[in-house]
């Protein structure tokens, strides 16, 4: 359920507003928006009904959301989200991440970090785990990687974007990370979504190789039910039948998404390219239906690296892709 509040309501209105909904043990989420404030309700069963808020002081209508997903949904808060991460407001500028597949050894992770950064890219991604397809390929340098990362961020100043696989390592990770990744395979991992619900750091939720969008959204709505409001989407490709790209990037997923949720939307054309020489196609055409942001797997030494070096993109091109990128933005910008 959804109460949306008048333009002239008060703080204390909304206050009250939640005190009802806590003492119908129910959970209150205020939703602050340019043009209005709205209170979303959630773990109504039922037997809670519209009538029991409409009278209240400053409150406007009284609106029963119907999908599956509540908090996510643009109904329930009509401005975009917007995440602010040290001088970064990602959901309102264009958020560029990239950074190798996995953490490697100290000197060349800081050799890699310092190469974005120079590219004018302030978000290093790189996961410390690694959720690999079979049990004998690297499985990630673990903690080793967490003190590397937090070596990037001190030295470069850079904010860090690292994979969670599980509950366990939770609160290392959460130390660390300024985003938190949730990778497609764990799209669907509810326990971890509902930890992840707790922490206060961004979560970078990636679409699951098989999920609908319905699904996606759900399980964003997991983490902002927890009381982590700070969700970012990532549309990173699906399987079907198409052979001839790791996978298929969804990119009318990108439009839709940004129609259904106020929640940023970013892309990862590397997982769904497979190949270097398609990511930047990928990566312009995504900017072009609007993705909010594009996160990127670089390498300088491709051959080299510890895993998915195939589709790695060389730091020095950096630039010229964000030039390219910023055409596409300014020729969609144009009404
Ligand atoms: C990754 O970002 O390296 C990764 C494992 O991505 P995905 O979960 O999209 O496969
Ligand atoms: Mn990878």
């Amino acid at each position: 359920m959804l109460i949306v509040m008048q333009n002239s309501a008060t703080d204390a209105d909304v206050k009250n507003i939640c005190d009802v909904v806590r003492s119908l043990k129910l959970e209150s989420h205020p939703m602050p928006g340019a043009q209005r404030t709205a209170v979303c309700i959630t773990g109504n069963k039922g037997s809670v009904t519209p009538e029991h808020f409409a009278n209240l002081p400053g409150v406007k209508e009284v609106i029963r959301v119907s999908k599956p997903y509540k908090l996510v949904s643009r109904e329930t808060k009509q401005d975009d989200t917007v995440i602010n991460i040290g001088e970064h407001a990602v959901g309102a500028d264009f958020t560029m991440i990239a950074g190798p597949c996995s953490v490697e050894e100290e000197s060349i992770t800081m050799r890699l970090a310092e190469k974005i950064k120079k590219s004018g890219i302030d978000f290093f991604r790189a996961g410390a785990y690694k959720p690999r397809t079979g049990p004998y390929a690297f499985q990630g340098l673990g903690e080793e990687g967490l003190r590397i990362l937090a070596k990037v961020k001190q030295e470069l100043s850079m904010h860090v974007v690292t994979e969670i696989l599980d509950t366990e390592t939770l609160p290392m990770v959460a130390e660390v990370a300024d985003i938190i990744q949730v990778g497609t395979r764990n799209m669907a991992n509810t326990s971890l979504l509902k930890q992840l619900g707790k922490v206060k750091n961004p979560v970078l939720l990636k679409r699951g190789m098989s999920a609908t969008l319905d699904e996606f959204l759900q399980a964003a709505e997991y983490i902002m039910a927890g009381g982590n409001y700070n969700v970012i989407l990532c549309e990173r490709g699906i399987r079907t039948f198409n052979d001839h790209c790791r996978n298929t990037l969804d990119i009318a997923a990108i439009p839709v998404l940004r129609e259904r949720t106020h929640l940023p939307v970013i892309v990862d054309p590397s997982h769904a390219a497979g190949l270097t020489r398609f990511v930047a196609p990928l990566t312009l055409a995504a900017t072009a239906a609007g993705a909010q942001g594009i996160i990127i797997e670089a390498h300088d030494k491709p051959t080299e690296a510890y895993s998915d070096g195939q589709q790695a993109y060389e730091p020095a091109k950096l630039s010229a892709l964000q030039q390219q990128l910023h055409i596409v933005r300014e020729a969609i910008a144009i009404d």
